[in-house]
């Protein structure tokens, strides 16, 4: 009798090691591009497929789920499932893994870095000086820039990388504060923060720091009427999605100077078109979502969403997931 392997399906190359956590356990194909399958080829590949192995770029929706009949699992490398139809996946009985933990303190180390940058203009000083404007001499007057230790810290969402960012604030003698779906007294006394509903937070601090996941609840969580009630002085951080801030709104808060300036690692959409106004900004610091994108923390991300996948397709539990309602459907 031939036993069949499973198959598993991964939409980008990554680490080697977490290649084989995967090919030890089923016949396992990885997309060779490094632009992701369109969504007509990633169709085709996941017919056959007991996992899949996704990022966010990967639109997983009621199509895909229709046309991978066999599918058990579908393992995100990261902890943001919003390009997934996490509801579809649940009806249909397939598991959802994340990689939540693993990337936490690098996300957090890139959010407070863009915190750095755009308060003492370290970009915009790097890009003025090497497009050869270094004429004048050091002047006590120019370059003046936001102090970062002593200030207040806004942290929205206090999950794995809110947590993070409170520890980093801490060591720059910040006041924090914060605001999330649930209130942690444990972790108020713990790191010494003190719990704002969003309208307060976002008038008193220095810095809006936001980690909160895109959903359809938290979409556009910062629009024009937040903006406007931050101070003139303050700066918005954003490292979680693109779309839990009104781009629109953001460029006119900028432009205008309702705040003073804005560090972003997500866009919306990504990636961000070259023509974009934002990108015209001066007070604007902007990396191309790299939050979690340290080696050995990327290398990690890979491992977990690997045996993710393989618990999935075995009948295991995930270590991480998203969905585990659909457990006691499957008797797990
Ligand atoms: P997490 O541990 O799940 O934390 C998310 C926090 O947000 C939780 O504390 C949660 O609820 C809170 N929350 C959820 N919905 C909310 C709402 N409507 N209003 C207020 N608070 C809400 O996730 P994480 O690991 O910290 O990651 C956060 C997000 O960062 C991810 O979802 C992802 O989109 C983004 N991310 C980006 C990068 C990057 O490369 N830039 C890397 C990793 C993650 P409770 O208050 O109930 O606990």
């Amino acid at each position: 009798m031939v036993i069949l392997r499973p198959r598993v399906f991964v939409t980008r190359q990554f680490f080697p090691e977490a290649l084989e956590v995967l090919t030890d356990a089923a016949d396992t194909e990885v997309w060779p591009d490094d632009e992701p399958p369109t969504p007509e080829q990633l169709l085709g590949k996941v017919v056959e497929a007991d996992g899949i192995l996704t990022n966010i770029m990967d639109r997983i929706d009621a199509d895909v789920f229709q046309a991978a009949h066999r599918l058990k699992v579908v393992s995100q490398l990261g902890v943001g499932v919003d390009n997934i139809d996490v509801a579809e996946a649940t009806r249909r009985g397939v598991l959802v893994g994340n990689t939540p933990g693993v990337l936490a303190k690098a996300t957090a180390d890139i959010a407070f870095g863009l915190l750095m940058s755009a308060a003492r203009r370290i970009s915009e000083g790097d890009r003025w000086l090497r497009a050869g404007n270094w004429k004048m001499q050091y002047h006590p007057m120019v370059w003046l820039g936001a102090e970062v230790h002593g200030a207040t810290l806004g942290i929205i969402g206090m999950g794995q990388i809110g947590v993070e960012m409170a520890k980093r604030a801490r060591g720059f003698d910040m006041r924090v504060i914060y605001y999330s779906r649930t209130r942690k007294l444990e972790l108020e006394s713990q790191l010494g923060m003190e719990y704002f509903e969003p309208s307060d937070l976002l008038s008193t601090a220095d810095f809006v720091t936001l980690h909160i996941p895109l959903t359809l609840e938290t979409r556009h969580f910062i629009g024009e009427r937040e903006l406007r009630l931050m101070k003139p002085t303050a700066i918005l951080v954003n490292t979680a999605r693109g779309a839990v801030v009104d781009s629109q709104a953001l460029y006119t808060a900028l432009k205008e100077g309702w705040i003073s300036g804005a560090a972003l690692d997500v866009t919306d959409p990504e990636p961000i078109l070259p023509d974009d106004p934002l990108l015209t900004l001066d007070n604007l610091v902007i990396t191309p979502h790299i939050g979690s994108a340290s080696i050995d923390s990327r290398r990690r991300t890979c491992l977990l969403a690997a045996r993710n996948v393989v618990a999935g397709i075995e009948g295991r539990r995930l270590e991480a997931c998203a969905n585990p309602e659909v457990y006691a459907a499957k008797g797990i």
